[in-house]
């Protein structure tokens, strides 16, 4: 049996160990899901919702506890922690309150005069495979909607975040959920194949990696299984010459820095216009500069450390290549120690085609920053990207930033706002960024069988 390990980025401390699931533990678990699906099927809205609500008390009341655990297994600061977890708080809320409104039956009547409706029904077990950026919020956007529609969930966990997944299960047990219904299962990622095989199994979910993202839909096709993917993205942060400047500088920085650069929809390619450029450059440097490094336990700390050592390392590869192609260091740049997740905050400029920092997402605190000459070439260089996951746009001609949005190659546009995940909106890519979308009505239809019944 393999180790799973729980270590402090911030100090390289190992705080925990656990054993993986032996197969029979595993067998057990997915047979539990299953059996529990059948009675939780047919329990009511206002059960489901009554105990979602409870799911929401518990994390607003041991808010401190569960956001600790995030900071010290995987170096967010307590403040973002905190954060993560009033909004996990709100989504249950959120679904508690409107998911029998979203999955109510749909009337129609055909043109023959023909009556029909649409019925929105639990599928059973889901599978959900999910990463250490967001180690609460990733789960309970996926928990609160496939859970009020009726289905069980089973969650296989980044390998850096253990104590989360445990705690995650421990907020739908303290709840009062019956047993079965959201499981938490510590297995390494070979294993998943074998349950999205398993016919048990309805479904997966995926947020991660391209390379995972492929793993486990070739897996979920071949059993002709439905799968959901929210992958990586670089998103382009883009600034035309009459936008508000000090606004969008401001957060652009936020947009880059949040959760220390780790997220996928932190805003990565600065496209900015010639004439605001110098000016842009300039502020948004300072407000990185004066962001403050420290124990992302204390109360005033911006950053900390990245989440792994070998993120850090694989982000300072990049920056290498770039830098290598032509691209020049604005800020930063120093190689981080070897083996620690430390990591200085950068900005990279005069970014040629084809080089790391142009195609590929860097996943820490490393902006880009292109200088262009009109509109047209922002829009060309802010879809001349693999993925499509968000797109902030910023001019003070709201009506022009609205015609632009819909050239835009991605799965939502924020004009004068960074791109943020929200209850109430659809979430999710196109292109390498993925598909499906969370959130919103859209989120709870995913995991759902959608049927038609036809009057004659
Ligand atoms: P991964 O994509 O490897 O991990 C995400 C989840 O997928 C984890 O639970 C992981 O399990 C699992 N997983 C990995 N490989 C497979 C596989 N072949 N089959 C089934 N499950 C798998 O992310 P990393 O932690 O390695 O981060 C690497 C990069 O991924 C980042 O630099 C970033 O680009 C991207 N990423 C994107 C995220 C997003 O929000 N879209 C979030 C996190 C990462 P295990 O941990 O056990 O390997």
């Amino acid at each position: 049996m393999t180790k799973i390990k729980s270590i402090n980025p911030f100090s390289g401390k190992l705080l925990k160990e656990f054993e993986t699931l032996s197969d029979r533990e595993l067998e057990a678990k997915i047979s539990l899901s299953h059996e529990a699906y059948s009675s939780w099927k047919s329990s009511t809205f206002e059960q489901r919702g009554h105990l979602m609500r409870k799911a929401a008390k518990v994390l607003r009341d041991k808010k401190d506890y569960f956001a600790t655990i995030i900071s010290q297994e995987m170096g967010k600061v307590i403040t973002e922690s905190r954060a993560e977890i009033e909004k996990c708080a709100w989504v249950c809320d959120y679904y508690a309150e409107n998911a029998s409104e979203f999955l109510q039956p749909e009337s129609l009547t055909l043109p023959d005069g023909a009556k029909a409706k649409i019925v929105h029904q639990p599928i059973g077990a889901v599978l959900a495979v999910m990463p250490w950026n967001f180690p609460f919020w990733q789960v309970f956007r996926f928990a609160a909607p496939t859970l009020m529609a009726g289905n069980t969930g089973l969650l296989k966990h980044a390998s850096n975040v253990p104590q989360c997944a445990l705690a995650i299960e421990e907020v739908f047990t303290l709840a009062g959920f019956p047993d079965g219904i959201f499981q938490t299962l510590l297995i390494g990622s070979e294993a998943t194949n074998e349950i999205i095989s398993d016919p048990r199994i309805q479904a997966v979910t995926l947020t991660g990696s391209e390379k995972a993202g492929a793993a486990v839909a070739s897996t979920a096709g071949q059993h002709i299984k439905k799968s959901l993917l929210e992958l990586g993205g670089s998103d382009p942060f883009i600034i035309l010459d009459d936008a508000d400047l000090e606004k969008a500088s401001e957060t652009a920085a936020k947009a880059r820095m949040i959760n220390f650069g780790q997220s996928c929809i932190a805003a990565k390619r600065f496209i900015v216009m010639d004439k605001v450029y110098d000016e842009f450059l300039e502020k948004f440097s300072e407000h990185i500069k004066s962001l403050k490094f420290g124990n992302p336990m204390e109360e005033d700390s911006d950053y900390g450390s990245m989440a792994r050592p070998d993120l850090a390392e694989e982000l300072y590869e990049q920056i290498q290549d770039s830098v290598k192609a032509g691209a020049k260091i604005h800020l930063g740049g120093n190689k981080p120690e070897k083996g620690s997740a430390f990591f200085e905050p950068t900005i990279l400029v005069d970014i040629p085609e084809g080089c790391p920092a142009y195609e590929e997402e860097l996943f820490g605190p490393v902006a880009s920053v292109f200088r262009v000459n009109s509109i047209e070439e922002a829009l060309q260089l802010a879809n001349d990207s693999e993925f499509g996951l968000g797109a902030s746009l910023w001019s003070s001609d709201i009506e022009k930033a609205e015609k632009l949005a819909n050239q835009i190659e991605t799965g939502a546009v924020f004009i004068n706002a960074m791109v943020a995940s929200h209850p109430h909106l659809p979430f999710g890519g196109i292109k390498k960024s993925g598909y499906g979308r969370e959130l919103s009505r859209n989120g709870i239809l995913e995991f759902v069988n959608s049927k038609t019944v036809y009057l004659g």
